[in-house]
């Protein structure tokens, strides 16, 4: 049995991700079983926030009414401490490569992971 822990997409301040009993496989997206295996029921856990830049690309234009007072925001593509990959919010100005840290952020109502410069 694989206990379910709270994330950001419940309202709790928290990035988690699953890793596989069986082959170590590190996944962002939960899932009920292994994307690299197919071993059943990886196991949660709570992410350091801790990443470094990978991609990052400005929005400029709002994909929906509630975006448009967040415009031009930064999307970036974290690649986290942990070894998985995330898209997430981040501070403007941010390069490939910059070591930064997870905080978060109301967004369209919502709370998001934002990452800012680590300091
Ligand atoms: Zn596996």
């Amino acid at each position: 049995m694989s206990e379910h822990l709270a994330d950001w997409t419940k309202g709790e301040e928290a990035i988690t991700y699953q890793t596989c009993g069986a082959c170590g496989h590190v996944q962002y997206f939960h899932r009920a079983f292994c994307a690299a295996c197919g071993a059943s029921g990886p196991r949660e856990r709570r992410a350091s926030g801790k990443g470094r830049v990978y991609a990052t690309s400005l929005v400029c234009r709002a994909a929906t009414p509630e975006t448009r007072a967040h415009v031009p925001y930064n999307i970036l593509l974290v690649d986290c401490a942990e070894g998985f990959r995330m898209m997430a919010h981040g501070e403007t100005g941010l390069a490939i490569g910059d070591a930064v840290n997870a905080s978060f952020k109301p967004f369209a109502g919502k709370l998001v992971p934002f990452f800012t410069k680590k300091t």
